[in-house]
C-alpha cells in the first residue's frame, strides 16, 4: 500500500511559518494550498491524508490530491466568545470545495451578520497569518481562511 507521509515540517515558508495544519501545504515558492485525498475506486475527496476510504471500504488508491480553492458555505455560526486575545466576533465556517472535500475555518472579509450571510455562498480560500497563533520560536503559523468569492484578496 502506498502511504503518503505529511509532516508539519515539510511546510515552512520564508518566513519560518509553519501550516497551521497537518493538511497545509506551503511549497517552495512561498504559495500555500490544501491537500487531500481522493479515492481511486469511488472518486469521494477526504481532506488530509487517508489510507481507506469511508464510503466505499477501498483500503488501496488513495491518491493524494491538491485541494479545490472554490467552495460553498456549507454552514457556519458567528463565534462571540472565545480564548484569551482572539478577536470576535468571527465566523466559524463548513464548506463544500467545489471540487470535492469538505473542510472547517473561518470565515473572513465579511460583515459577521447572519442577515448578510446565506447559505451557500460561493467562497475562496486564501492563506495567511493566522497572528494569534504563534508557535515556541514566535514564527507563527500560515493558515487558511476563507473570503466570499466576490470579495478581492483579503
Ligand atoms: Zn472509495
Amino acid at each position: 500500500m502506498k502511504m503518503d507521509t505529511y509532516s508539519v515540517m515539510d511546510s515552512i515558508d520564508a518566513r519560518g511559518r509553519q501550516g497551521a495544519t497537518l493538511y497545509t501545504h506551503i511549497g517552495d515558492d512561498g504559495s500555500a494550498w490544501l491537500e487531500g485525498s481522493r479515492c481511486a475506486a469511488c472518486g469521494t475527496v477526504y481532506t488530509g491524508a487517508r489510507t481507506s476510504c469511508g464510503r466505499c471500504f477501498a483500503r488501496d488508491g488513495l491518491e493524494s490530491i491538491r485541494l479545490g480553492a472554490t467552495g460553498k458555505l456549507y454552514n457556519y455560526t458567528v463565534v462571540y466568545r472565545s480564548y484569551p486575545h482572539i478577536k470576535v466576533p468571527f465566523v466559524a465556517a463548513i464548506v463544500d470545495l467545489d471540487e470535492g472535500g469538505t473542510i472547517k475555518g473561518n470565515l473572513v472579509g465579511i460583515d459577521p451578520d447572519p442577515a448578510r450571510i446565506p447559505f451557500g455562498l460561493p467562497v475562496r480560500v486564501i492563506f495567511r497569518g493566522a497572528e494569534e497563533a504563534i508557535g515556541e520560536q514566535g514564527e507563527g503559523f500560515v493558515a487558511h481562511f476563507f473570503v466570499p468569492a466576490s470579495e478581492g484578496e483579503a
